[in-house]
């Protein structure tokens, strides 16, 4: 059994979400942030920042060969994003349902893009694809101390174990 003040390993899991300059200039921070919030993730890392080309370039580095990838790295650091980590039960799944699929016009109404975005080029926000990729990207743009390590009190509302 989960004690008080340890968390089941499954609500543990991280995924690393990354609100894009278009979500950012467009003011849905608030909008976006609230829909992992009352779904029940918790929010444990958090920031504002212009990427560096170097930082951007790391983050998208599977795409480097791609035709869209110096648009890409050119829109990422054309203004602030918000870097998240967001923590919970399958969290890195669960966000990318939650997001939809990288076209916004083939992404479901109820889907953060499929309600906020319409051009793949302006899809507002990105979620990592596995866990392996949610390790490797918050290692990136998050230091280990800017994490923190909390367990809300009504969590015992939100998982039943
Ligand atoms: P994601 O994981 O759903 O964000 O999609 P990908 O990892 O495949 O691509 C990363 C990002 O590159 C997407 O979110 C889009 O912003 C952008 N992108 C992907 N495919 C295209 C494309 O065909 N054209 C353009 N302009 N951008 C694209
Ligand atoms: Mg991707």
């Amino acid at each position: 059994p989960t004690s008080s003040t340890t968390l089941n390993a499954d609500s543990k899991e991280r995924t690393y979400i990354m609100l894009k300059p278009d979500a950012v200039n467009r003011r849905l921070i608030g909008e976006i942030l609230s829909r992992f919030e009352k779904r029940g993730y918790n929010v444990v890392g958090l920031k504002v920042l212009t990427p560096s080309r170097e930082l951007a370039e790391a983050h998208y580095a599977e795409h480097k060969e791609r035709p869209f990838f110096k648009g890409l790295v050119d829109f990422l650091t054309s203004g602030p994003v918000v870097a998240i980590v967001i923590e919970g039960d399958n969290a890195v799944a669960t966000a990318r349902t939650m997001i939809g699929v990288t076209k916004p016009q083939a992404s479901a109404p109820g889907t953060i893009r499929g309600d906020l975005s319409i051009d793949v080029g302006r899809n507002i926000i990105h979620g990592s694809d596995s866990v392996e990729s949610a390790r490797r990207e918050i290692g990136l743009w998050f230091r280990p101390v800017e994490i923190v390590d909390f367990k809300p009190v009504d969590h015992a509302w939100v998982y039943e174990k």
